[in-house]
């Protein structure tokens, strides 16, 4: 029978959907954004149409109007053979993909606690798709497992041991399914078995993240118990002196809205006092707009120090990768970014660097570099659909 696989992705106020055949070829995909708000729409890549939704409309509902919506397009043409979810937080429990049954719902429902703002979404969107589809497999892939191979000097906080075992409160790190499928394209670029390659992945999009892969696996990451650790992102400060908090508190701010302060409305978003969109503010750093210019190169330089912090956690280095929208994309925050680094032997060909994307190379470093510097473009849907094709066929 012809394979059809769907991949979900519950945001809080929004649904990602793509489908895949069984060749893992994308068919179609479709978001549904202000989800639970009285203007919740919806479109279909390539359909210039918006679909209304119901006011106020759920997961559920909004799944419901896409899959429908799939179906007249003759998009979604088969049954679907697997569903797979985007779940942000598998806790320690969750060192792999699984297949969802009640128990492992219980589990992830578990993981909410360290999750709130993500975790019952994802759950939202599971309760949904069992409902509308009780006979397909259901798969669960996680943010956080490839990170479950973090050694204890990597995860855990200098902080009372007590809050470990009692709280688990450690560092996870996110944009697992991203920095797993750079491990895996880094070694086939590179003509090396996954298990022999070792890179600093450089997930560079609205969230940011980086990871030191040892020989195939998670080593160290920059996010952390949540994913507000790390680098400077969008709208994240990422690190901050925890200091802050008590001098803050003194003038007033209470502790939801520092959170909210440092979550929605820091990083590049809070540096630039403009926009939290990098394309955006490159363009506005070339007219000149100096606090632009500035959000840049503050952005730049903590990805630098990461990364030579990332060099702690390896033997050998094959090659330092950037993906993600920003990395992608951004010729000049990876020239920026590799500007601070001439000491560990990085050299970026400015040549390479500009023309990458108008040719299929993926590397970027001179000739002369100590290390290979690689663009490639990340694909988390993929990564989905394969665990749901693999964990749905019988073994
Ligand atoms: P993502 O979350 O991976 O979709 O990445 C979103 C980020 O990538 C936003 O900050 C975009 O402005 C940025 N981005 C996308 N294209 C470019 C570009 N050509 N130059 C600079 N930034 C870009």
């Amino acid at each position: 029978m012809e394979e059809t696989l769907l991949v979900v992705n519950c945001g809080s106020s929004s649904l990602k959907l793509a489908l895949f055949d069984g060749e893992h070829r994308k068919l179609a995909s479709a978001l549904a954004e202000r989800i639970n708000q009285k203007d919740a729409f919806a479109r279909i890549s390539g359909d210039q149409e918006t679909i209304t939704l119901p006011h106020h409309a759920s997961h559920e509902q909004a799944l419901r109007v896409l899959v429908s919506a799939f179906r007249e397009r003759q998009l979604m043409t088969s049954s679907l053979s697997a569903i797979g979810h985007r779940v942000v937080h598998g806790g320690e429990n969750f060192r792999q993909s699984v297949r969802i049954d009640d128990g492992v719902i219980s589990a992830i429902e578990k993981c909410s606690e360290l999750a709130p703002l993500h975790n019952p979404v994802n759950l939202s969107g599971i309760h949904a798709t069992c409902k509308l589809f009780p006979h397909t497999p259901q798969i669960a892939v996680f943010d956080t497992a490839f990170h479950q191979t973090l050694p204890r000097h990597a995860f855990m906080y200098a902080v009372p041991s007590v809050w470990y075992q009692d709280w688990s409160v450690r560092r996870y790190g996110f944009h697992g399914i991203s920095h797993g499928f750079i491990a895996c394209e880094a070694a086939r670029v590179l003509e090396k078995p996954l298990e022999a390659t070792s890179v600093i992945s450089a997930h560079l999009g609205n969230g940011c993240s980086i990871t030191a892969i040892r020989d195939g696996a998670s080593a160290d990451t920059s996010m952390g118990m949540t994913p507000m650790e790390g680098l400077v992102m969008g709208t994240r400060s990422g690190d901050i002196d925890p200091g802050l908090f008590d001098y803050l508190q003194g003038k007033g701010v209470n502790a939801e809205e520092l959170h909210q302060a440092l979550n929605r409305k820091s990083g590049l978003l809070g540096l630039s006092g403009e926009t939290n969109d990098m394309r955006s503010l490159c363009k506005l750093a070339e007219s000149g707009h100096d606090s632009s210019r500035i959000a840049i190169d503050v952005f730049c330089f903590r990805l630098a120090r990461y990364i030579g912090a990332m060099m702690a956690s390896l033997k050998e280095l094959d090659a330092l990768v950037f993906t993600g929208g920003i990395g992608e994309n951004s010729d000049l925050v990876r020239e920026t970014t590799l500007s601070h680094l001439s000491l560990l032997g990085f050299e970026v060909s400015t040549e390479r660097n500009r023309t990458h994307g108008r040719s299929s190379q993926h590397r970027i470093n001179s000739d002369g570099s100590r290390f290979p510097v690689l663009v490639i473009p990340t694909n988390e849907e993929l990564v989905i659909a394969r665990e749901a094709s693999r964990l749905a066929s019988p073994a």
